[in-house]
């Protein structure tokens, strides 16, 4: 069985490592196929398919996008998309301005609620695609927080002074610029959006008649009996499953690399038409 991991992030958006040192991070960590799956944005890919090749790393051109489902912000993987398919891109290049826009009015409202700085500057530096966690991380380092999710708790969640709601795309297009790329859709991390029953059926039931082929079961922050949850709910909406730790690099994250466990018996994986190495084949980094 290899070693899977469809659910990361690097300084492409809001990770820590640069491309190039995730793909080593990963090998090292015993990761055999990874998914590079920024914000909203594929600009990582390039980077990460040169070093991953480097390593024989089998590297998964992805994507996460930001959807707006009902009054839901809700995450969409794609994976093994054509990252140049011109669909795909007009609509990362929509949500790229609107990413831009609204850090200007983050930045603003800090201001205006009495944090003095150029905020918007210094969120870009902790990398693209840029959003709340590149504020987090620079009122960390103004010493406004101590960490990073007390600077979303004081500043940055719904209620919040430097709380801007993002603009997205509705989850239905955002399906199609995948599909439109060849891709897979995966509802990213379900257990997160904290629906109940009812509503995650009903989203499910949305993404399913919208096209989406997948969910993550495994996912960095679900636990034991959300597993088995979606699991079950997979097998009844016939949805594939994937497995993904939303790794944003050392200290940022749910989980570390290589440590997520396997998918439960019963699941269908969202791999199992892809074409891969053989586990006893794989993956030994070249000198
Ligand atoms: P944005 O898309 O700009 O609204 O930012 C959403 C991202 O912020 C998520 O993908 C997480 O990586 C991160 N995030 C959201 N809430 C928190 C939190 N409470 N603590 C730390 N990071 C968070
Ligand atoms: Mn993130
Ligand atoms: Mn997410
Ligand atoms: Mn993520």
């Amino acid at each position: 069985m290899l070693n899977f991991d469809l659910h990361t992030h690097s300084t492409a958006s809001d990770g820590a490592l640069t491309p190039t040192e995730l793909m080593h991070q990963a090998v090292q960590a015993g990761v055999q196929v990874i998914a590079l799956t920024d914000h909203d944005t594929t600009g990582g890919i390039t980077n990460a398919r040169h070093t991953a090749d480097q390593l024989g790393l089998t590297l998964i051109p992805g994507v996460e996008i930001s959807a707006t489902w009902r009054d839901c912000t809700l995450h969409v993987v794609g994976l093994q998309i054509a990252t140049d398919h011109p669909t795909l891109q007009q609509g990362l290049a929509r949500l790229a301005n609107a990413r831009t826009e609204r850090a200007h009015r983050i930045s603003a409202q800090l201001n205006a609620a009495g944090l003095a700085g150029d905020w918007y500057t210094t969120a870009q530096q902790f990398g693209q695609s840029i959003g709340r966690p590149h504020f987090a991380r620079a009122l960390v380092a103004a010493g406004h927080a101590a960490t990073v999710p007390e600077a979303f708790k004081q500043f940055l969640k719904p209620g919040k002074p430097g709380y801007v709601a993002g603009t997205w795309s509705p989850l239905a297009e955002v399906v199609h610029w995948i599909q439109a790329a060849g891709g897979q859709a995966v509802l990213a991390h379900p257990a997160r959006y904290r629906l109940k029953q009812r509503r995650l059926r009903q989203l499910l039931d949305t993404f399913v008649d919208v096209g989406g082929t997948g969910i993550e079961v495994i996912a960095g922050n679900h636990q034991a009996e959300e597993v088995r949850m979606l699991a079950r709910l997979a097998h009844e909406y016939s949805l594939l499953a994937s497995v993904g730790s939303d790794y944003h690099g050392p200290g940022l994250s749910y989980r570390s690399l290589g440590t997520l466990p396997s998918l439960p018996t019963g699941c269908i994986p969202i791999w199992r038409q892809w074409s891969l190495p053989t586990a006893n084949t794989t993956a030994h980094a070249s000198a």
